[in-house]
């Protein structure tokens, strides 16, 4: 089987055939940063970190882009609530950002671009649609006219906002000449940001900024385009009018992912409903291997209802795992039978559950040859860690205990070496006998 994706704007699952052979350009919504990241956008980043990773497994030169939004709306707001300056507060997040990624293994990004460096092509951007005829001015910006576009709604299959789309109203003015036209440039305001352009002094519209900045980086048309499905509508659709307007070229994305949400009692884990835990709190109690593989055992696509209990599945599950992979030799084969089966549910628009059923069932056949290099393979893909030795902080009480029957050992004083080895196993460890003197591993 050869790689299958869905794209929402087919609503179907497609063969993959990328536009350069052999080149995958993939661009990624990437957060508004005026707050810590939560759990939310871990499960989106997460997720098309594995998708990225597998696509490079399969051999793709992927470029994988990130916008970062770092004006907008949400930024002004809390910069006006703290007094810090809009510049410094969206710096301070994009690195909070940086490190949460980091410290969750999210590291196949190949560039981050920050809105505020793509000013000149946004510009353009809307001066070409002016001369288009696709855009108009009134008193407060330029705006994208619906009217011109037939094709709107092609993404979303509607055309007008409904409660899971990231915004609740579409940039507001009764001069607009139909109810949905969004804002490309909106004019200086003060108290606002502002960059000093030939169409009027202001700032981007936020749909703008991704177009400007795909368009630099991969030109007009490219292969994927991801997001939270609250993008869907109308952010992504805008994209499409935007750029697909400008260049005459269709489609702007062949395979356009969305991933689904994390919930939390049936409802999107999101900073404005206040339902969050962040990344950094979360990774206090569970390690990065933890929150991947519970997003790895959602298909991305699906929803995620978490809750205390779902993370103290995945951690049970997790260390499960690792205990059995982290104490596995090397055999120096590879067992192409598993890893086959692996590919074969990735290929299926990255099936991660049924790919961590293969891997389930390959770490409990006792039998197979050639385990330890599919495992990598994959934890190389899932970024697991699983093949990581854990290092546990021995109790001090424990090194003692096992320090003493060093010595008894050494006295050939057997009866007494074993009353310490059942005191150590009643304190929940097993002691080993190495070259090198004791080794001790947690049951
Ligand atoms: P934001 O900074 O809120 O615009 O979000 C950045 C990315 O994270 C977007 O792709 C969102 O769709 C995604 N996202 C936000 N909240 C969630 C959630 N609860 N579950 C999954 N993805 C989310």
């Amino acid at each position: 089987m050869s790689l299958k994706i869905y794209s929402t704007l087919s609503r179907k699952k497609e063969s993959f055939k990328p536009l350069k052979k052999g080149k995958v350009n993939v661009f990624v919504c990437g957060p508004t940063v005026y707050d810590f990241s939560h759990l939310g956008h871990a499960k989106t980043y997460v997720q098309f970190d594995i998708i990225v990773k597998y696509l490079r497994h399969l051999g793709y030169d992927v470029f994988y882009l990130q916008n970062i939004t770092d004006i907008d709306d949400k930024i002004i707001k809390k910069s006006h609530e703290t007094g810090e300056d809009w510049k410094e507060l969206s710096k301070k997040y994009k690195e909070f950002y940086f490190e949460d990624m980091n410290s969750l293994g999210v590291d196949s990004v190949t560039k981050y671009a920050s809105a505020t460096d793509y000013i000149k092509e946004i510009i353009s951007q809307v001066k070409r649609l002016l001369e288009k005829g696709f855009a108009y001015k009134i008193s407060d910006g330029y705006y994208f006219d619906l009217s011109k576009d037939e094709d709107y709604g092609k993404l979303a299959k509607r055309t007008t906002l409904n409660a899971e789309d990231s915004v609740s109203r579409i940039d507001e003015n009764d001069e607009k000449k139909n109810p949905g036209d969004f804002c490309l440039w909106k004019f200086k305001k003060e108290g606002e940001p502002s960059w000093k352009t030939d169409i009027g002094e202001g700032r981007p519209g936020w749909h703008i900024e991704d177009t400007a900045i795909t368009e630099k980086e991969f030109g007009s048309q490219y292969d994927i385009h991801g997001g939270g499905l609250d993008l869907i509508f109308p952010h992504h659709e805008a994209e499409i009018a935007q750029m697909e307007s400008i260049s005459g070229k269709e489609p702007l994305v062949r395979y356009w992912m969305h991933t689904g949400f994390l919930n939390i009692n049936k409802e999107k884990m999101s900073k404005s409903k206040g339902n969050f835990s962040t990344i950094r709190e979360a990774l206090k109690s569970y390690d990065l291997g933890i929150l991947r593989y519970l997003f790895a055992s959602t298909h991305y696509r699906k929803p995620l209802d978490f809750s205390p209990e779902s993370l103290e599945n995945a951690k049970n599950s997790y260390e499960r795992l690792k205990n059995i992979c982290e104490n596995l030799d090397d055999d120096g084969k590879l067992n192409e039978e598993s890893l086959g089966d692996f590919e074969e549910a990735m290929d299926d628009d990255f099936n991660t559950p049924k790919a961590l059923q293969v891997l389930w069932k390959l770490v409990r056949d006792d039998k197979a040859k050639g385990k330890y290099q599919v495992i990598k393979k994959i934890d190389e893909i899932f970024g697991f860690k699983i093949l990581e030795k854990t290092k546990i902080e021995l109790p001090q009480e424990l090194k003692e205990l096992a320090d003493e029957r060093e010595i008894c050992r050494k006295n050939k004083d057997w009866k007494k070496a074993d009353e310490l080895r059942n005191k150590i196993k009643s304190l929940g460890y097993e002691i080993l006998d190495g070259k090198d003197g004791w080794e001790i591993k947690k049951f």
